[in-house]
C-alpha cells in the first residue's frame, strides 16, 4: 500500500500513579484505491474530512470519530494506526 496522506495526532491521558499514557494516531489514506465515493467526506461530521479540487483533504484536529470514517469506506482506503505507550 503507498500511503499519500499520512496525519498525526496525539493525546495524553494523566493515570493516578504518576505516569502518563501518549496515544498517537496516524491517519492513513490510500489515494489509489479510492474510488472517490466521498461517504467519507458525507459522515464527516465537524470537517475533518473535506473534497476539494478532485482531491480529499484530512484534518486530523478535527474531533471526528476517525474509526466509524475508515469503517465506512467500501474500499479500507483510510486506516487508522494507533500506538499507545506509557511513560512514567
Ligand atoms: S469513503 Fe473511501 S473510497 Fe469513498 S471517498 Fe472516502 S476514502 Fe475514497
Amino acid at each position: 500500500m503507498r500511503i499519500i496522506k499520512s496525519a498525526s495526532k496525539v493525546n495524553t491521558e494523566i493515570l493516578p500513579r504518576d505516569c502518563v499514557i501518549i496515544r498517537v494516531m496516524k491517519i492513513l489514506y490510500d489515494e489509489k484505491i479510492c474510488v472517490r465515493c466521498l461517504a467519507c467526506v458525507g459522515e464527516s461530521e465537524f470537517g475533518g474530512v473535506t473534497y476539494e479540487r478532485g482531491q480529499l483533504h484530512f484534518d486530523e484536529a478535527r474531533p471526528e470519530d476517525w474509526e466509524s470514517l475508515a469503517a465506512i469506506c467500501p474500499v479500507a482506503a483510510i486506516k487508522i494506526s494507533r500506538d499507545d505507550s506509557e511513560v512514567d
